[in-house]
């Protein structure tokens, strides 16, 4: 095989990997037996808390009400001694900021005792409260440099528990972190106040429908996530991989995706050691990651936990990904979550799937088994109806940044158009409502009679899937398909939670004034705002082929919008209308809403600086080279022939010269507009996003374009870059 020294290398270290590691034993430590081992969980605090404060602590977890500040102390003992126990030195506040990564600061338990010896601590308040220096977080101007501080506060919601490293361990404690003004500096702030509001407005509706006993309603979540595993000797091999987490070259390989022999197909056998090795140690931390499968392009896979409440799952969400790169670099792999590793195979997502339900009433999108609840999950859906037509430039901005771009709008993932897919037999008894008020019909006789008062259980399977819709109901559950795989689940969770509310709260208020609180005068009632909702709202609905051209048209018509960049959605989360609603419900306040905005956009500036400047340096001084080695090569030949009175042609000659010269000046235009001469600082995160956007972008790919043609002439043994054949196949 031909190809440079680099990539010879890593070739020849795929071929001779070795384990590193002893295999794991099941036989001998059944996966349930370590299931939990590492979480700070209800059954640990049972077994290690006074009563009366196990109490305490389960009425925050399950009822939602306040901490009682004074179980703190004993709270915090038990954790420490629950912790050092399992080999914990630290402690240590993880919190989420704005940069959608895990931040930890860790803390030692030790404190000097004062006769040269030290002492274990932990006190109560240093459980509930933190106070990292935040100065190097963003804050979008919430925060000034000369009051840096920033506070993280417990979550008692979301278990603690124990990170593993060979040389000890440390209690992770899940917490808030906002300024000292009390503004969220993260995404779980609003997603604890999102839930908070959610679980008032569904109280209100579930009053309407008669129930007397009503638990805490929360949003569940079951996020689905994929992810790419190459060999980590090619990774190394790229500096793009490795600084911008996707490839900024390289030409498509003969074989991609086109067989389908990767979707569902036999896992190969490092990579399912390292799946299970992952999921044990995600046992470990009571994340009940449940499924795992190839995805549809060559080396991609699929990992996802059966769901739970969607605060756990959003911190969970972070572990998952953590352990995933962790995990992969003992078995010599790099996990990929980059949105679009690779151009022209399939991206990552991270479909969302999502619901809302209590323990008393189970799941609200159920369709249930009784026309009384069939009315009453036919009103929680026109909710979801509602509230993402009112919204539905919310949900495109909240999955906006750098890395969707690639994804959204292209054929493989979910238009950038948000509508949603009821599945043919929903869809139906909508539009029985829409045309006749009240639906009597029946769409397959003797199959299901509609009536808004006297409905027959929906089926459970409400139809088919469909792929292509970005937001499509699947049985008991909405499933948010355009989250990117990188994403934090936070932040698409506080749109869904927030419009969620608005819609029920709104909802509420008229079956309230209609019914008067008479009984009676609901079904009725129910029937005249379901047909309001769907009149109003109905266009949101769409059944069909979300990738095709007729669809785009039909969207415009309907007056959906199809927002395809970041810097055209991302301006929609400072709407007046969104500003005002996440105020009325006390999840955002317009500062905090703004200083995100300007946050996302710095993101992605950076993003594109980066994308940039690496394109700038890997053309020039790794491609450019080996295509002027070449050139040479082929002039050599040519003047060699030449003196030996034989003939050469030259066509592949004057096309790599042609080309050198392309390059050189797409090169020249891209330094033009790189960050730092002459370009733009970040002073202006907007207006610098739409320069990222509209130049910086266009000129990134042509420099690629040509490089990539490039990689289809240049020989193969001066070609620098593992290709994607190499990266995609050799495993
Ligand atoms: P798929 O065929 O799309 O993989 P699954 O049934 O495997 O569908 O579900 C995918 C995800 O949806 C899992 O994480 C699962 O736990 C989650 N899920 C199932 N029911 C609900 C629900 N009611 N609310 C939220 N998530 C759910
Ligand atoms: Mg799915």
């Amino acid at each position: 095989m031909s190809g440079s020294a680099s990539r010879l290398n890593a070739i020849s270290a795929v071929t001779n990997y070795k384990a590193q590691s002893p295999p794991l034993n099941f036989s001998e430590t059944p996966a349930g037996s370590v299931y939990g081992s590492n979480v700070f969980s209800v059954k640990v605090m049972k077994e290690r808390l006074p009563k009366s404060v196990f109490k305490s602590v389960m009425k925050t977890i399950e009822a939602g009400e306040p901490l009682d500040g004074s179980v703190a102390d004993t709270v915090a003992a038990a954790m420490k001694d629950w912790a050092i126990e399992k080999g914990a030195t630290h402690y240590a506040h993880v919190f989420y900021p704005l940069t959608g990564l895990s931040a930890e600061k860790h803390d030692s338990f030790l404190s000097p005792d004062g006769l040269g010896g030290a002492v274990s601590e932990f006190s109560g308040s240093a459980l509930i409260q933190g106070e990292p220096d935040a100065s190097s977080f963003p804050s979008g101007g919430i925060r000034a440099t000369f009051e840096a501080r920033g506070y993280t506060a417990w979550d008692v919601t979301s278990p603690a528990y124990i990170l593993e490293n060979p040389n000890g361990t440390t209690l992770c404690i899940p917490t808030a972190f906002f300024s000292w003004t009390g503004e969220a500096l993260d995404k779980k702030t609003p997603l604890l106040r999102s839930m908070k509001a959610l679980n008032t407005q569904a109280q209100r509706l579930l009053k309407l429908f008669g129930h007397k006993n009503i638990s805490l309603v929360t949003a569940s979540a079951g996020p689905e996530q994929e992810y790419f595993l190459i060999d980590r000797n090619f990774y190394f091999a790229r500096p793009d991989l490795i600084n911008a987490g996707r490839t900024l070259f390289g030409a498509p390989p003969p074989k991609g995706q086109e067989f389908a022999d990767q979707y569902f197909g036999a896992i190969p056998e490092r990579v399912l050691a390292c799946m299970m090795d992952t999921e044990y140690e995600l046992f470990k931390l009571g994340i009940p990651v449940k499924t795992r499968h190839n995805e549809v392009a060559p080396s991609q896979y699929e990992i996802a936990p059966i769901y739970e409440n969607a605060n756990v799952a959003a911190d969970h969400q972070q572990l998952v990904m953590l352990t995933l790169k962790k995990v992969a670099e003992k078995y010599g792999l790099a996990c990929l979550l980059h949105e679009k590793p690779f151009a022209g195979v399939n991206g990552s997502g991270k479909h969302l799937n999502w619901s809302l339900g209590n323990s008393t009433q189970g799941n609200l999108l159920e369709p249930g088994k009784t026309p009384h609840e069939n009315m009453q999950f036919l009103v929680f859906c026109a909710a979801v109806i509602k509230a993402v037509h009112k919204h539905s430039k919310l949900l495109r901005a909240v999955i906006a940044h750098a890395g969707n771009d690639h994804r959204l709008g292209a054929n493989e993932a979910p238009p950038a158009i948000i509508s949603i897919f009821l599945g043919e037999q929903l869809a139906d008894v909508f539009e029985q409502i829409k045309k006749s008020g009240s639906a009597t019909s029946s769409k397959q006789p003797g199959v299901m009679t509609v009536g808004v008062d006297t409905l027959p259980p929906l089926p459970k399977d409400a139809g088919d899937r469909n792929r292509t819709s970005p937001f499509a109901f699947t049985g008991n559950k909405f499933e948010f398909r355009a989250v990117g795989s990188s994403q934090s689940l936070s932040g698409p969770l506080v749109a869904l939670n927030t419009i969620m509310t608005e819609a029920m709260d709104e909802i509420a208020t008229e079956l309230e004034k209609a019914t008067g609180g008479d009984c009676a005068k609901l079904a009725p009632a129910v029937q005249t705002l379901l047909k309001k909702i769907i009149d109003t709202h109905g266009s949101v609905v769409f059944n069909g082929d979300g990738y095709s051209a007729e669809w785009h048209a039909e969207a415009e018509k309907r007056g959906l919008p199809n927002m395809r960049q970041t810097v055209d959605a991302l301006p929609s989360i400072t709407d007046p209308a969104v500003i005002a609603m996440f105020e009325k419900y006390q999840v955002l306040t317009a500062r905090e809403v703004a200083s995100r905005e300007s946050i996302y956009f710095e993101q992605f500036v950076l993003t594109l600086n980066v994308e940039a400047n690496l394109t700038y340096e890997i053309a020039k001084t790794v491609i450019y080279p080996a295509a002027v080695r070449y050139q040479s090569e082929l002039a050599a030949a040519a003047a060699n022939c030449k003196a030996a009175g034989v003939s050469f042609d030259t066509t592949v000659l004057s096309k790599v010269s042609e080309l050198i010269g392309s390059l050189v000046e797409k090169l020249a235009k891209l330094e033009g507009l790189l960050p730092g001469s002459g370009g733009h600082g970040v002073e202006n995160p907007k207006e610098a996003a739409m320069h990222c956007s509209h130049e910086m972008r266009p000129a990134i790919n042509e420099v690629r374009s040509v490089c990539d043609t490039l990689e289809g002439v240049v020989a193969d043994d001066f070609w620098p870059l593992p290709t994607y054949q190499e990266m995609l196949f050799i495993k």
